[in-house]
This record gives structure tokens, sequence and C-alpha cells, in this order.
């Protein structure tokens, strides 16, 4: 349309830039880019293909490949100290050969969802995500550690620590300043609670964009840890003993500008609505673990004395529940989703928080928002719950829910070979 003929006139005139990346992911959250270049894109833009087979959870060798649309609603100017020079970045909407979005490219399923159903009748589903990671010494200190047994910090500092000159305090300045260019709307940044980690928090976004986000930020903080010489880890649980990495995910409803989840009467100050899709959540709390916490490390991670929370409750308070309310205001009401891990697939953690908070069912436990409930403590059970559940199907469609397991469960089997032979090692997956 005519966002496309813009965007398209904007890349012919921009004498600078050479080259477009095409992002997408595939179906357990790892970013997958492919550049083309610029006069080729702007004559070609309908009519590119690639090979889906080499994409792991997408087609099978002998139907391998597939299209890509463009969606230029999602278009970002690459600044080119860190990106290199003249290139530009636009999300990818995976087609399959009949024309019809991709069954496992999950942000076309996000996006669909939020705009069929809500968007189009006036809902706008908002999402902010905390994210926190690691800043580890050395370039590619994932890959390392299966030799060396250890992370090394760059800094010793904790919560809010900021030293002038500090690796980790230049790192955090750098990646903010680069999402600023990029048009992420800062808020605030910190060294984290364990040493060398951090979160650099910015403003909520409609929920396609929140996800794409999650993945730039990812991107962005790589991109400038190599470029220092170290290595931005978003494992959930990389060193044992201190605080792990979460992905906590807060939501939102407003319609006419008006935030639904807010309620100055309601208990906690939400409103009904948003204690139902508490409630809904809280019903399928097992249901969706794997899709949440989708590593045998990120299961690790969720142990209440380092905040991360494994029980499934709700409470204003409680660090360790599984949702907690953030004190707020008519704006910034929201639940906050804290079992998350910053290695899960973006869109595939929004699409199922939404959705079941939305869509899913009020299941019959008694004190259900107090209930001494747990979510696994390993992969495999979360698997397995997975795996058995009726919901996990009407989220995914059966056929990509059961790739869905199939990966996780070849990525536990992997990991337990090599936990067989080597020592602490935790399960490296390259997002
Ligand atoms: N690092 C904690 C986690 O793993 C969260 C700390 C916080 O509340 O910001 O979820
Ligand atoms: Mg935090
Ligand atoms: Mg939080």
């Amino acid at each position: 349309g005519k966002l496309q003929e813009a965007r398209l006139k904007d890349l012919t005139d921009t004498k600078g830039v050479k080259a477009v990346t095409v992002l997408f992911s595939d179906l357990e959250g790892r970013l997958h880019m492919l550049d083309y270049d610029k006069k080729f894109l702007v004559n070609s833009f309908d009519n590119l293909t690639f090979d889906g087979s080499s994409i792991r959870g997408f087609t099978a060798q002998k139907e391998s490949d597939l299209r890509l649309g463009l969606d230029w609603g999602s278009f970002y100017w690459a600044p080119a100290d860190v990106f290199g020079s003249g290139k530009a970045l636009v999300f990818g909407e995976v087609i399959d050969k009949d024309g019809k979005p991709y069954a496992a490219d999950l942000r076309g399923m996000l996006k669909q969802f939020a705009n069929e159903q809500y968007k189009q009748n006036g809902y706008t589903l908002n999402a902010a995500n905390e994210i926190e990671g690691f800043l580890f010494d050395g370039v590619d200190a994932e890959r390392s550690f299966a030799k060396t047994g250890a992370f090394e910090y760059v800094n010793a500092g904790g919560y809010y620590h900021s030293l002038p000159g500090d690796p980790l305090r230049e790192f955090i300045d750098t990646a903010a300043e680069v999402q600023r260019a990029m048009g992420f709307e800062n808020e605030k940044d910190h060294p984290e609670v364990a040493p060398s980690q951090f979160e650099i928090n910015y403003t909520y976004g409609e929920v396609v964009s929140a996800a794409d986000q999650i993945q730039l930020y990812k991107l962005i903080c790589r991109q400038i840890a190599t470029q220092m010489g170290m290595t931005a880890s978003f494992l959930p649980k990389p060193v044992t003993g201190v605080n792990g990495s979460g992905m906590h995910t807060n939501v939102s409803i407003t319609k006419d500008k008006k935030n639904l989840f807010w309620d100055a009467n309601g208990q906690e100050k939400i409103s009904p609505m948003a204690w139902d899709f508490i409630d809904k959540i809280l019903t399928a709390g097992n249901d969706l673990c794997l899709l949440l916490n989708a590593s045998v490390n990120a299961y690790r991670r969720l142990d209440p004395h380092f905040e991360a929370p494994n029980q499934i409750k709700a409470s204003a308070t409680d660090r360790g529940s599984m949702i907690r309310i953030p004190i707020g205001n008519e704006k910034s009401a929201r639940v906050e989703v804290r079992s998350v891990g910053p290695d899960a697939n973006p869109y595939a953690v929004l699409l199922s928080v939404f959705k079941t908070g939305l869509e899913g069912e009020i299941g019959k436990i008694e004190n259900l928002r107090q209930a001494e409930r747990y979510l696994p403590d390993n992969i495999y059970t979360a698997i397995e719950n997975f795996r058995g559940s009726a919901w996990a199907g009407k989220l995914l469609g059966e056929d990509v829910k059961g790739r869905y397991a199939d990966l996780k469960q070849a990525s536990a089997d992997r990991c337990a070979r090599l936990l067989g032979t080597i020592v602490k090692a935790p399960e490296v997956q390259f997002h």
C-alpha cells in the first residue's frame, strides 16, 4: 500500500543505503537475517524466496522453498557504527508457496491474532519486556564455556552500581544510544543484581513491534559486546549461585486510549478484566511453561531465592510468583508475567500470554491465585506437560505444537548427552 510506496521511495532516495537486511525468526526464536542489495530489493520485493529447509522448525527438505514478504511497518534505519555502513532493516513475513502466512512463522501468527481479532475491533494489545542479560569477557564466551567451564565477569558491581570507565557501564551506555538511534523510546537502564548483569528498559509497544524489539535488543547488545571484545549472553542462568536473567513480560490492553486493566476501586487497582486475564494464565501455567521457559538452562533460573518465580500464583508483592501486579496508575496499570526466560521465542511468549489471558479457560482450582502449585523444575517435565496439553494445541495448531515439542526434546537430549562428558556445561543456544 501507501507505506510500501513511501518506504521504497525513501530507500531509493537515501543514497547512503546499499543493502536491506530482512529479519525473521525460526520456530525456537533464533533470529535469521538475509541481506538484499537495495536495487534488487526495490525491484523484486514481491518475489523474494529462500530455502526453508535450512531453518529449524520450518519446511522439510522436499518442500523447501518459501517466500518472504516485507512488513514495511517494521522498518528501521541501521546505525553504521554497529551494523556496518549503508544498511536498513525490515522484518519479513514468511509465506508458503500458495501465498498464505506460513504456519511455523510465529511472528505472522501473532500479527494475525492481534490484528484480526482485536485491533480491528478497537483493542490494542500492549507489551513491555524487561530483558536482563550478562556481559562476559571474551568474544563468543558461550562457546568457550564448553572448554573452560567458566564465564568471566567484566565487573564485580551489583544493583545500580556504576563507575565511569567501567566496561559494563560503557556497554550499557552504547547499547542505549544505539536503541535511541533506532527509535526505541528508552526509559531507564542499570546494572542488575548479579555481577556483570544489565537491564536496559524502553517503553511498551503494540504486541508485534514489542516482540520485534526484543529481537533487536538482543541483536544490538550482541553486536556491541562483540565490538568491545565481550559477549552479551541471554542464557537464563549462566552462573550458579547468583541471580539469573529474566524477561519479565508486562502486558495491558487499551481501547479508545483507555487502559482496560486499570480500576481505581479494583483489588490491587486492576480491573475484573485484568483479574480474569490473570486467572486464565494461572490455570494454564503448566501448559505454557515450555513456551515461556524454552531451554534446559531456563529451569535452573526458576528459583525464588534469586527473584525468579517457580510458583503458579499471583501477588502484588511476592517476586516468587509467576504473576505480579506492579503498583501503577491509570496509564501504567499492567500485569507482569515473571516466569519468562530471555532466550524464549518472543513471538511465542506474547502470543501465548495474550491468547491465554483473553481466550483461555479458568479451571476449577481451589484458591487459584494463592494455591501452592509449582512450575516444573526441569525441561523434560515441561515437554511432557506441553505435549499433553490440549490448550497448547489450540495456541499453535497441532502441527506446529508437535514440531516445537520435538525441537525442545532434541535439544534437551543433546544437552543430557553433553552433560555426561562435560561437567557444568549449560545448554547453549545461539539466539
Ligand atoms: N533477575 C530476576 C529474574 O531472574 C529478576 C530481578 C528483578 O525483579 O528485576 O527474574
Ligand atoms: Mg530486573
Ligand atoms: Mg520486573
